[in-house]
C-alpha cells in the first residue's frame, strides 16, 4: 500500500485529493493548520500543524510516531523508519482576488515559508516523489484574442500579483531540490478550480463560489452585484477533474510545470448566466468596481493531455453540483439565524 502525505488537506482541493487517494487505495496522512470546515476528513491520520515552522514540516513527514490531532481509520499506521512514497504540497495562505489583492505580505511570507520548509525537509528525508500546486497566476495578462501560451512562455515573467510571483519562485525552488536530491518533482499550474466543499463566504472565496452564493441568497426577480464588467475571460475547472489531473501527473514522467485546466473559455458574464440558469431564478446583474485580476487567460494543454487526461465535466454540470451545495449552505445559515 502506497503512503501519501497531503499538505493542505483541511482545504478545498486538498480535501478532495485525500478522497481521490483513498479511492486509489493509498494510506493517507493529511496535515493542515485547521480541520476541514465542511466535511469529515477521509484521511487515515490528520495532523493539525503550522507548516511555516520547519520542525512541523519534519513532524508531518515523519512516520511511526504518535502525533497530536490524529485520527485513524482503522488501518495499521506505518512504522518508524518508513517514508512517504508521495508528498502533495497544497497548503497555502490564499483566496480569491478580494483576498490576494489586500494580503500581499501574508501571501508572500506565509507561502514562501511553507514551500521552502516543506520541500527542503521532504528532499532531506528522502521522499521520492513531490507534487507542488502552482497556479496560472504565474503568467502575464493577455489580450482576449491572443494564441494560447505554453508552459515555457511563463518567461520573461510578469505575473499580475504577488501570489503569482511567490508561486513562480516556489516552482523554481522545488525544481532545484528535485535536481539536487534526485527527487521526482511534479508541478501543476491550476486554472480556477471550483466545486462543492470549498470556501463560499468570508472574503477568501473565489469568483464561482461568490457568484453561486449571491445567486442563492437573492430573491427571485431581484438583482446581484458582480465585480468588474463581466468581460474577463477564464477557464473554470471542476474539482474532480482537477484531482484526477493531479494524480495522473504525479504518476507520470512529465518533468517541469504543466498547465492543468479545461478548454472551455468563458467570460465572467457567461459564468454568471450559467449560475443563474442553474438556479432557475430571474435575476438582474449589476457590474460594479472591484478587484478582478488579469483580463484574459488562454493556455496550451498539450502536456496534460499527453497523459490521456480530459475534463469530464462541462461548466454547466460542474456549476449545477457547486450551486446545489452552496445553496444548501446558504439555507442552513438562514435556518441557524432564524428562530
Ligand atoms: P484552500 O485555502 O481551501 O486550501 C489551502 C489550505 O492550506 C487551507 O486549508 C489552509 O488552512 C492551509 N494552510 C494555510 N496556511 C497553512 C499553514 N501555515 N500550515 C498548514 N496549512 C496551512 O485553497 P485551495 O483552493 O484548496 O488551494 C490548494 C492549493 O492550490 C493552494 O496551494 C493554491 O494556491 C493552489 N491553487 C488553487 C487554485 C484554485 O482555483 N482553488 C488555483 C490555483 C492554485
Amino acid at each position: 500500500m502506497k503512503r501519501a502525505l497531503v499538505c493542505g488537506a483541511g482545504g478545498f482541493i486538498g480535501g478532495h485529493l485525500v478522497k481521490k487517494l483513498k479511492r486509489e487505495g493509498y494510506w493517507v496522512r493529511g496535515v493542515d493548520i485547521k480541520p476541514h470546515e465542511f466535511a469529515p476528513t477521509q484521511a487515515d491520520e490528520f495532523l493539525l500543524l503550522d507548516l511555516r515552522d520547519p520542525e512541523n514540516c519534519r513532524r508531518a513527514l515523519t512516520l511511526g510516531q504518535d502525533p497530536i490531532g490524529l485520527r485513524r481509520n482503522g488501518e495499521p499506521a506505518p512504522g518508524p523508519g518508513q517514508t512517504f512514497d508521495e508528498v502533495y504540497q497544497l497548503a497555502a495562505d490564499m483566496g480569491g482576488m478580494g483576498f490576494i489583492s489586500v494580503a500581499e505580505c501574508e501571501v508572500l511570507r506565509n507561502n514562501a515559508l511553507i514551500n521552502l520548509n516543506m520541500v527542503h525537509h521532504a528532499a532531506e528525508m528522502g521522499v521520492p516523489r513531490y507534487f507542488f500546486s502552482s497556479s496560472v497566476c504565474i503568467y502575464r495578462d493577455m489580450a482576449p484574442d491572443e494564441p494560447p501560451l505554453s508552459e515555457d512562455e511563463a518567461y520573461p515573467a510578469q505575473p499580475d500579483n504577488e501570489y503569482g510571483w511567490e508561486k513562480l519562485y516556489a516552482e523554481r525552488v522545488a525544481m532545484a531540490y528535485g535536481r539536487r536530491y534526485g527527487m521526482a518533482v511534479r508541478i501543476a499550474r491550476f486554472e480556477n478550480c471550483y466545486g462543492p466543499e470549498g470556501t463560499w463566504q468570508g472574503g477568501r472565496e473565489k469568483a464561482p463560489a461568490a457568484i453561486c452564493r449571491k445567486v442563492a441568497q437573492a430573491e427571485d426577480g431581484g438583482a446581484i452585484e458582480v465585480w468588474g464588467d463581466g468581460t474577463a475571460i477564464r477557464v473554470f475547472t471542476y474539482v474532480d477533474d482537477l484531482v484526477d489531473g493531479i494524480y495522473a501527473l504525479m504518476q507520470s514522467d512529465l518533468e517541469g510545470p504543466v498547465n492543468l485546466g479545461g478548454e472551455e473559455r468563458v467570460t465572467v458574464a457567461e459564468l454568471v448566466q450559467t449560475v443563474i440558469a442553474v438556479s432557475g431564478k430571474r435575476l438582474q446583474v449589476r457590474y460594479v468596481p472591484g478587484p478582478v485580476g488579469v483580463h484574459a487567460r488562454n493556455f496550451r494543454k498539450d502536456r496534460i493531455r499527453s497523459l490521456g487526461w480530459e475534463p469530464r465535466y462541462t461548466l454547466r454540470e460542474g456549476i449545477a453540483r457547486t450551486y446545489a451545495w452552496i445553496a444548501e449552505q446558504v439555507e442552513a445559515t438562514r435556518t441557524q439565524v432564524s428562530p
